[in-house]
């Protein structure tokens, strides 16, 4: 292990040097990768020697998410205490299903957990769990919902037209997870959005009370704060009272821009948030741990018990049940992804978060400013949020962002809303400051300008 770790070191330690001077690895086509990195797996074993180089090669030829030109979708950067803590969990390889197989790291993610549930304003009652990423917490909201509304569907499957309500800018796990709960894709209603791609809430009260009508089971309704385009927060507080009185359940899928529960300042924008049935965020979003680190957290916690408790005396042999949190989980044997957020958390504080959130939306006031005062620019994104949506002298966002990723310049992705195309700038990284927004903006003209006879 010690030479080992002295390999791991030795790498890092030049591919941080590396993300400095070349903050964007060398694009290599999908046709020369194989020709350009020596991946393939032999018979017999490479020299230490060899092993470290091909190791090194392929470390610092691949994309750098850290580095200061990367502003592609929704994470980036790197904090130090965050790797620490799961560099740390990788090392201790503990199993988060039984106190016995991860001991006081069990602590860690219930400490977690409970703290925010707090945050949003909710009691003992409440509870929730870590799974590996957004796609899946929202999948495990669809499946307490749907046994919320019929407790024999974990036994009998579905035997209702069971319906489920979102905007039609949320994010697209929500039909995939219909048809992996057996819900069905059909029977996902794609709710309108209004100028600013918040969901018409008027349009969601009566489709639901249309399909009570007509003798079909309206089950749940997500909301997003934080669309994955705009980055754009639906109104919490109207759709819960809309839940409430069809006996619907609500869940609000954070994974983007959930976190700002952290910030007094923003976190208005998901006012109403204590009324919801379940709430999930990535904590590898705007708080920046390395991937992944979704949480979900439910107003009830016999939810969680009832959809995905399964008894296995193989497995629960031990201890109190609130510590063995395979009771609660998806998964049975678990990677420990709470410990980056707890040795983030415990080092910079609940005002540390809550300045690592307030950061990103002072980084998209600073590129908002730039794109509004810069007739070159048309914005297309709103205030308050950290996506910032813009074309440059009408150029095609998709041509612009696919060249600027090929000649080794930005990464930086483009989206669309009501059919228009644009570059969807994202201010998630907080090593980043405002010279380096500027300069971004900079980077692309001088491109443009460079490259002129490529954009006619
Ligand atoms: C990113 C995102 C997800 C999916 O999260 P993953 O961790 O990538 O699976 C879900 N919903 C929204 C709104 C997101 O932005």
């Amino acid at each position: 292990m010690n030479n080992t770790l002295s390999v791991f070191n030795e790498i890092v330690t030049e591919l941080i040097q590396d993300e400095k001077a070349n903050p964007i690895s060398e694009h290599i086509p999908v046709d020369d990768l194989y020709k350009t990195i020596d991946l393939s797996l032999d018979e017999s074993p490479i020299s230490e020697i060899e092993f470290k180089k091909t190791l090194k090669s392929l470390v610092l030829k691949s994309t750098k998410t850290a580095s200061n030109a990367y502003f592609n979708q929704l994470f980036g950067g790197r904090n130090d205490k965050a790797v620490l803590g799961d560099l740390l969990s990788v090392v201790l390889n503990n199993s988060m299903y039984t106190y016995k197989a991860a001991g006081p790291q069990i602590g860690v993610e219930k400490v977690i957990i409970d703290k925010v549930c707090e945050i949003i304003g909710w009691d003992e009652n409440s509870n929730g769990t870590i799974a590996p990423g957004g796609s899946m917490t929202n999948f495990m909201a669809m499946l307490m919902a749907r046994d919320a509304k019929n407790n024999r569907a974990p036994f009998e499957g579905i035997q209702h037209d069971m319906i489920v309500y979102t905007s039609k800018d949320s994010h697209y796990s929500i039909p995939k997870n219909a048809a992996f709960s057996g819900i069905g894709r059909d029977n996902v209603r794609y709710i309108s959005v209004d100028g600013e791609g918040k969901m018409n809430t008027e349009e969601l009260n009566n489709t639901i009370e249309e399909d009570i009508k007509n003798g079909l089971c309206p089950t749940m309704v997500y909301a997003t704060a934080g669309t994955t385009v705009l980055g754009v927060f639906d109104n919490v507080l109207t759709i819960s009272e809309i839940c409430k009185k069809h006996n619907v359940w609500f869940h609000v899928d954070g994974a983007y821009c959930g976190s700002v529960i952290f910030s007094s300042k923003y976190k208005f924008l998901i006012e109403g948030l204590e009324n919801v049935d379940s709430f999930s965020f990535n904590a590898h979003k705007m708080i920046g741990t390395p991937l992944t680190c979704s949480l979900i957290l439910v107003k009830d916690k016999k939810h969680l018990y009832d959809s995905f408790s399964n008894d296995a005396s193989y497995l629960y042999q031990t201890d109190h049940d609130d510590f063995n949190l395979g009771k609660t989980s998806l998964q049975c044997g678990r990677r420990n992804d709470a410990l980056k957020f707890w040795t983030l958390w415990k080092s910079v504080g609940t005002k540390g978060l809550e300045e690592i959130v307030d950061k990103q939306f002072e980084l998209a006031d600073v590129a908002r400013n730039y794109v509004r005062n810069n007739s070159d620019y048309t914005l297309y994104s709103f205030d308050n949020s950290i996506s910032i949506c813009f074309n440059y002298k009408g150029i095609s966002a998709r041509e612009i962002c696919t060249l600027l990723y090929e000649n080794t310049k930005l990464l930086v992705g483009y989206g669309s809303f009501n059919e228009q195309e644009f570059i969807r700038l994202i201010t998630i990284n907080v090593q980043n400051n405002e010279e380096d927004i500027l300069n971004f903006f900079k980077t692309l003209e001088k491109f443009v300008d460079d490259n002129k006879s490529l954009f006619l």
